[in-house]
């Protein structure tokens, strides 16, 4: 059978690894750690740093094609490696998604909505994109950040003063875009295969907390003209990027109905986890199919609703304990890692059901610390706030 690559040797090279062996493949990782969550279920695995040519070009000599599964790889080494052998997703992708700021210019020029936004090279830059976008807003690095690292609330011009210094004198690339008063935040997970073929997952809704995801509702509650536009405005971002493999677009609704992209991620997304358990085809194997340039299958729903939980490091302990005890509409994933560091995501439970309040009452009972609030069921249900 054929062999594939992969960049990277995380939960999403892992979940993709157990898809793609259903289909007949063998897989090679690469990545630094040994004993990563992808290498445990890897055929093959090259210890590696990201910036070692060597081990690249072996990669590359071992697989038939290869994908990377997250993006803050150097664009060179991707470069290098396509040189050598098919590397459907691209480069190019790769050094859009990586940098806000290229992202947001490539997301203007297709025209699609995103929130007003500067460039900021250095404190003068930051005086002046306060005062042109206004308060309140986020700056945020263009390279290196994620789960909110990396971001800082402006809401006074004190904010200004609080920031650290050390972020102007590494000159560093960031953007000040404005405060965004979402209703909710909506992903929408889409495929593309080289031949130009499409399927865009149900666009879901997605809770936060302290900036990591928490909790992903399919299909997202909201009216269905935001769910049929959603939908429109992530095809339209996979079109016009020519993406070949997944893109994941995540969304600011706005009361009055709009929808403002708010990023690009190249690659399967936490949000689209529930695919595993509740769609005809997951995500994984919908990227693995379009980067092999098989057709690809229907992302449809087979549970009227799914809810996914994230499993943080701080919650390993207590829901471990309850192994046993979990509801039984529910699918628990492990990601293989050790280290149960806060905030780290250590694995995922999806639960399915008939109707979203049953689904959500199971998953408040999940054992994590954090139930919801009455505000945030609220704000999950409601299809709109009008
Ligand atoms: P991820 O883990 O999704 O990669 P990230 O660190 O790359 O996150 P963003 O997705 O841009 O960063 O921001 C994290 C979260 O912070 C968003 O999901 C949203 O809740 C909030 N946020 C970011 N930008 C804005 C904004 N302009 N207005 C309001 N909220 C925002
Ligand atoms: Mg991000
Ligand atoms: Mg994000």
């Amino acid at each position: 059978g054929q062999t594939i690559g992969i960049l990277g040797g995380g939960q999403l090279g892992r979940m993709a690894i157990l898809e793609g062996k259903k289909l007949g493949y063998r897989f090679v990782t690469m990545d630094p750690a040994e004993d990563c969550p992808a290498s445990q279920v890897a055929d093959e695995h090259i210890v590696a740093r990201y910036d070692d040519q060597e081990a690249a070009h072996k990669l590359a000599q071992k697989s038939d094609v290869i994908l990377y599964e997250f993006e803050n790889i150097d664009p060179h080494l991707v470069r290098l490696i396509e040189n050598l052998k098919p590397v459907p997703q691209g480069s190019r992708l790769l050094s859009i998604t990586q940098h806000r700021l290229k992202e947001k210019q490539a997301l203007a020029s297709a025209n699609i909505p995103i929130a007003p936004y500067r460039a900021v090279h250095s404190q003068e830059d930051l005086q002046a994109a306060i005062q042109e976008v206004g308060i309140p807003g986020v700056l945020k690095t263009a390279t290196g950040g994620y789960d909110g690292k990396g971001q800082w609330r402006i809401h006074a011009w004190e904010d200004v003063k609080r920031l650290p210094q050390t972020i102007f004198t590494e000159n560093h690339s960031l953007i000040y875009e404005q405060f965004v008063p979402f209703i909710k935040e909506v992903s929408v997970v889409v495929a593309r295969n080289s031949e130009g073929d499409i399927e865009a997952f149900p666009p879901v809704v997605n809770l936060h907390r302290h900036h990591i995801l928490h909790m992903t509702i399919a299909p997202g509650p909201m009216e269905a003209e935001s769910f049929v536009h959603a939908k429109r405005l992530a095809i339209q971002v996979a079109e016009q990027l020519q993406i070949v493999g997944l893109i994941a677009v995540e969304m600011f609704l706005l009361q009055d109905g709009r929808l403002w992209v708010n990023e690009l991620a190249p690659r399967p997304h936490n949000s689209g986890h529930y695919t595993l358990d509740a769609c005809v085809t997951s995500q994984f194997e919908q990227l693995i199919r379009a980067v092999c340039g098989l057709p690809l299958q229907s992302p449809q729903l087979i549970s009227p609703t799914a809810v996914m939980v994230n499993i943080l490091g701080e919650h390993v302990q207590k829901f471990q304990a309850e192994m046993g005890r979990l509801p039984s509409q529910g699918k628990v994933h492990w990601y293989g890692k050790t280290e149960a560091k806060r905030g780290r995501k250590m694995g995922h439970m999806t639960i399915l059901a008939e109707t979203l309040s049953e689904a959500l009452n199971i998953a408040d009972q999940l054992p994590i610390w954090s139930s919801l609030t009455e505000a945030e069921k609220q704000a999950i249900i409601a299809k709109s706030t009008v």
